[in-house]
């Protein structure tokens, strides 16, 4: 199965993301994550990406474009992926349908903005190894420390609540027309975020398991 996933930031997609990942054996390609990694390792796209993402703005096309790309082509994706915060622009969208690699799922997860901002404030990561986590929905082991690595979890600089209102305006302006895109290709599938990161699991899992039967 080739899926997106679409969702304001913080509606739980990348965790939505890797949970498919394991279950169907398939990479979940996250932009935000390879982005973060090239910050870290303060490699020159990750130097010029960072002003973009700490203000909260999109990294523009023609860079993330470049970074799918190149991931695609590797051979774990042959039988499958899942993209998650990619596409996040029409131009995106459409650079994704040259590249000639047929979707077969676009799955959107819905959030309203006032959970989005009652949620970011809870996100938590592992500055080592990226692990994510949130207080309430997702807590490490002890909540202070990641359970897979024991870094001590940190607050992602772009979580901060003038990034996040930012960052829903751009969701809102650029991301969700790409719902209308996808709407008229038949592939668009709505979730419902739920309270419990379970059940919006099984949302989730429910939509994949029609779409592979059609
Ligand atoms: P979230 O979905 O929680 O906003 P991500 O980890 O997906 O977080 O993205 C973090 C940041 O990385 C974005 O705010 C943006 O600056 C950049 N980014 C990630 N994916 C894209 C993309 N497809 N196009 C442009 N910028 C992107
Ligand atoms: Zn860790």
């Amino acid at each position: 199965m080739k899926i997106i996933f679409l969702g304001a930031p913080g509606a739980g997609k990348g965790t939505q993301a890797e949970i498919v990942s394991e279950k169907y054996s398939i990479p979940a390609i996250s932009t935000g994550s390879i982005i973060r990694e090239a910050i870290k390792n303060k490699t020159e796209m990750g130097l010029a990406a960072q002003a973009y993402t700490d203000g909260g703005k999109l990294v523009p096309d023609e860079v993330v474009i470049g970074i799918i790309k190149e991931r695609l082509s590797e051979d774990d994706c042959k039988n499958g992926f899942i993209l998650d915060g990619f596409p996040r622009t029409v131009p995106q969208a459409e650079a994704l349908d040259k590249m000639g690699i047929p979707i077969d799922l676009v799955i959107s997860i819905e959030v309203s903005d006032d959970d989005i901002v009652k949620r970011m404030s809870g996100r938590r990561v592992c500055p080592n190894c990226s692990a994510s986590y949130h207080t309430l929905y997702k807590p490490s082991e002890d909540g202070v420390h990641c359970s897979k690595c024991g870094a001590e979890l940190s607050i992602r600089n772009d979580d901060r609540p003038e990034v996040v209102l930012q960052r829903l305006e751009v969701y809102h302006e650029t991301t969700e027309p790409l719902k209308d895109y996808y709407k008229s290709t038949g592939k668009l599938q709505l979730v419902e975020g739920q309270e419990e990161l379970a059940d919006t699991t099984a949302l989730t899992l429910a939509v994949i398991d029609k779409a592979s039967k059609n």
